[in-house]
């Protein structure tokens, strides 16, 4: 009995590990298609987009009873528009995604897809609606070309380069020794967080969901290849139902609208315009990270004149 506990506590440790982690969430989706903690009801049926409006009603969650992290959450994104979550580190805004994946279930509140309950649709269904650009892709020991299919297996050769043009990687895999053949990965090329970016962007844009989540990157990258990268995020996320996690401010300015959220409740929600003029939580964390960004900025120049 002990023996077979140890090995099956040690699967649930793993996995709520993996399930933390959401570094590739779409590896997991294949992987892990059915979710061992969370089940199905019986009558689960597949869920039906149609629009793709999602509506989170009045959520409240805690990972741990004694300390609530979203405490009455409720917006709604309607079809094809773009909502940005904001907020300080460790406001909530992963775990909202985290609730939409289903990967846990809030303890008051329900999350709606044009109109069904997600709780009451199966997993599966739910997870191939929904794609998913994260903060770090995990690439694959293979090729770049099989690292874009993976978006899609069927899709043929002409759609992984169209993907990759609309991501704007194009350029950088046709200056590889192979290029859709070259190798990368751990055991092959290494490449940089905005390489691996427009990877998972190529990935979605092959995967063509009706819901996307973009986990924008904490990371600073430097100011051409994030204006390459909102540019290739702009594309795919035009005209498709989009949340924002935003770790950063750079991808929120465009929302159709932006939400603030500090200590699980929504503190402001507005355009990135309104929220200016309001003068509170959001435009001081504007400023703040513009003055950074200047600071940045003025030290590599510096570091670049020496
Ligand atoms: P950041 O911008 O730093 O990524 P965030 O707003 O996305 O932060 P979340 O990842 O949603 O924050 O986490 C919200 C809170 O929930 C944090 O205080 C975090 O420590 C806590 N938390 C996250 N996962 C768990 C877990 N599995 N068990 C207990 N607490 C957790």
């Amino acid at each position: 009995m002990v023996q077979l506990y140890i090995p099956l506590n040690f699967m649930g440790m793993l996995y709520r590990e993996i399930k933390q982690a959401l570094t590739d969430i779409e590896d997991m989706f294949n992987i892990l298609e059915q979710d061992p903690e969370i089940e199905d009801t019986a009558d689960a049926k597949p869920l039906q987009v149609d629009n793709a409006v999602v509506r989170f009603e009045d959520i409240h969650f805690a990972y741990i009873k004694e300390r609530p992290i979203l405490r009455g959450i409720s917006f709604e994104i309607p079809a094809g528009k773009t909502v940005a979550i904001v907020g300080p580190s460790g406001a909530g805004k992963s775990t909202l995604s985290r609730l939409l994946f289903r990967f846990y279930e809030p303890q008051h509140g329900r999350i709606l897809i044009d109109g069904q309950n997600i709780s009451e649709v199966q997993q599966g269904s739910l997870r191939r609606a929904i794609g998913m650009v994260p903060q770090d892709t995990v690439l694959f020991n293979d090729t770049i070309g099989y690292n874009i299919r993976y978006g899609r297996w069927d899709a043929s050769e002409q759609e992984i380069e169209e993907a990759a043009r609309l991501a704007q990687i194009d350029g950088f895999i046709n200056s590889l020794p192979e290029k859709f053949n070259t190798p990368v990965g751990e055991r092959g090329l290494k490449l940089s967080g905005g390489e691996k970016q427009r990877v998972a962007i190529a990935r979605t844009i092959l995967k063509s969901p009706p819901i996307l989540v973009l986990d924008e990157a904490t990371s600073a990258l430097d100011s051409f290849t994030e204006k390459e990268i909102q540019d290739a995020l702009d594309r795919v996320s035009r005209d498709r139902t989009t949340l924002v996690i935003a770790h950063r401010l750079s991808t929120v300015v465009g929302a159709d609208e932006i939400i603030v959220l500090d200590k699980g409740i929504i503190v402001e929600r507005g355009s990135h315009n309104e929220l200016l003029a309001e003068s509170g939580v959001y435009a001081s964390m504007w400023n703040r990270q513009r003055e950074a960004d200047e600071a940045r900025e003025t030290l590599k120049r510096a570091e670049e004149e020496e």
